[in-house]
């Protein structure tokens, strides 16, 4: 299918078409037979690095569907973060404006999984956490050239918030995915919202509703799109997942392909990252179609281990995905 907006056709040039703000984590990860107790020493028998964090992950999948992109982030002046910024550029994505800073050390996931798949994570945020307005400044003119802007809530609030107000104000479409959900979301939040993209437990904080079904998640992407969104999206794992918009009020499931999953750590973020190469791309196309291709294609990332490294190629995709 030869669409308008081809990648590598009409957005050949320098302009980043999807801008991430947003995280990068390196995630340490210890595999044991049993998780230790407090104070205690024991052996595990596997032990890996991955590359991590909403942001990035997010940004890797619409890079390798091929979409230009950029990233926007702080990483520490370390070896994660050197090697953070290889991996964002191995991905085909501008590096321009991850920063390097001396103040804090690049975010890390400590995860020790056992055998049961049961695990312990830590979170250090750290250099994450350093991104301003002031960074953002210097990242101005990408951003507002953008096509789509990307933001999670693993920088700071008022970060996220800082971006998404200078993409809206420049007719930037904006895409909020609201993780780690935070029961008290600023209400800018939802009202800079063009596209408002949870999860099940997400959608289950931010309304108060228990959410265990594609009726449910209708019924909370109701009160979310009376607190602004214009569009809702809610993911619901092997379920697909939910539309709602103000141009189509009525809550739609849009269900995904029946696979065997291996891993489906980070498949949320395929998805996002997929729907974003649809805006930005593809923006003819109904809101339900491009859902079924970010299904398809967070589907085919469930079926491999690990994060990023299950995130599919558009060169491993069915064609008519373009
Ligand atoms: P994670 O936190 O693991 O990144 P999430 O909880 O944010 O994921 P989910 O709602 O679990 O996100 O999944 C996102 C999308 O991934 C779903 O809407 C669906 O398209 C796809 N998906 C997830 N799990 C499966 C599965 N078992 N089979 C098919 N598709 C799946």
């Amino acid at each position: 299918m030869a669409a308008a907006g081809d990648p590598g056709q009409q957005w050949a040039e320098e302009v980043a078409a999807v801008v991430v703000v947003g995280s990068c984590m390196t995630d340490l990860v210890s595999l044991t037979s049993r998780l230790p107790k407090t104070g205690e020493t024991i052996h595990g028998h596997k032990f890996f690095i991955g590359f991590g964090g909403k942001g990035a992950n997010q940004c890797v999948q619409a890079a390798r569907l091929g979409a230009k992109t950029s990233m926007v982030c702080k990483v520490g002046k370390d070896s994660f973060g050197s090697d953070y910024i290889e991996n964002l550029k191995q991905n085909d994505i501008s590096t321009e404006f991850t920063y390097q800073t001396q103040d804090a050390a690049t975010g890390t996931a400590s995860i020790i999984v056992n055998n049961e798949g049961q695990n312990i994570i830590i979170i250090v945020a750290g250099a994450n956490l350093l991104l301003n307005t002031e960074d953002l400044k210097k990242a101005a003119t990408t951003i507002n050239k953008a096509k789509v802007m990307i933001c999670q809530l693993e920088i700071t609030p008022e970060t996220s918030l800082e971006a998404l107000t200078m993409a809206h104000s420049n007719g930037v479409k904006t895409l909020f995915n609201p993780a780690p959900a935070i029961a008290d979301l600023d209400p800018r939040f939802y009202t800079l919202s063009d596209v408002f993209c949870c999860n099940e437990t997400e959608a289950e904080i931010l309304t108060g509703l228990a959410v265990g079904s594609p009726a449910d998640a209708g019924k909370a992407a109701l009160v979310l799109m009376e607190r602004g969104c214009h569009v809702v999206i809610v993911t619901l794992g092997a379920e697909g997942c939910v539309m709602l918009s103000q141009t189509e009020p009525v809550p739609k499931h849009i269900p995904t392909e029946k696979v065997k999953p291996v891993d489906t750590t980070g498949a949320g973020d395929s998805f996002v990252g997929a729907l974003a190469f649809y805006l930005a791309y593809y923006p003819h196309l109904s809101l339900e179609e491009m859902l079924k291709r970010s299904n398809f294609i967070a589907a085919v990332s469930v079926q491999a281990a690990g994060t990023q490294s299950s995130y599919p190629y558009k060169k491993d995709l069915p064609l008519d995905l373009f």
